[in-house]
């Protein structure tokens, strides 16, 4: 997908990639880092630096309208997590590419609203798998 925005801006060279991964969108970064360096072997895009930026999960509450990271359970507990942007709902462009394969990890993390503790399901972000930005020659 890089390499078909470098050409349609009859770019010579890519520089440089940026990509922003979701922790649930079932892509290991250290693996789609070392896919894409193969990748480009022998494109316009060969030696380009390429950066992976993590999304963390987060929901919009549907009871609150309250906007929150998923914890996973490595991080900190519920208690104590701040409302990120209430009320923000739908103000964050979503962007998304269904993995096919099933994410395991996504049971392994708290859907409740620190708010008020609904339990929501629907990701506004977290899965997505984004080209963010190309620098080119
Ligand atoms: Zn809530």
């Amino acid at each position: 997908m890089a390499l078909e925005a470098a050409q349609r801006q009859n770019a010579r060279r890519i520089l440089r990639m940026r990509l922003r991964v979701g922790d649930l969108s079932g892509v290991v970064i250290e693996a789609l880092q070392f896919a894409l360096e193969t990748v480009v072997e022998g494109t316009p895009a060969e030696g380009a630096r390429i950066d992976i930026e993590r999304v963390t999960p987060a929901c919009i509450c549907s009871a609150c309208g309250c906007e929150y990271d998923l914890l996973s359970p490595s991080d900190a507990p519920l208690e104590g997590r701040a409302c990120a942007r209430p009320g923000a709902r739908g103000s964050v462009p979503l962007q998304q590419e269904e993995s096919a394969a099933g994410i395991p990890s996504m049971l392994s993390y708290s859907y409740e609203c620190p708010k008020c503790g609904t339990v929501n399901s629907d990701l506004f972000r977290g899965k997505e798998m984004d080209l963010v930005s190309l620098e080119v020659d």
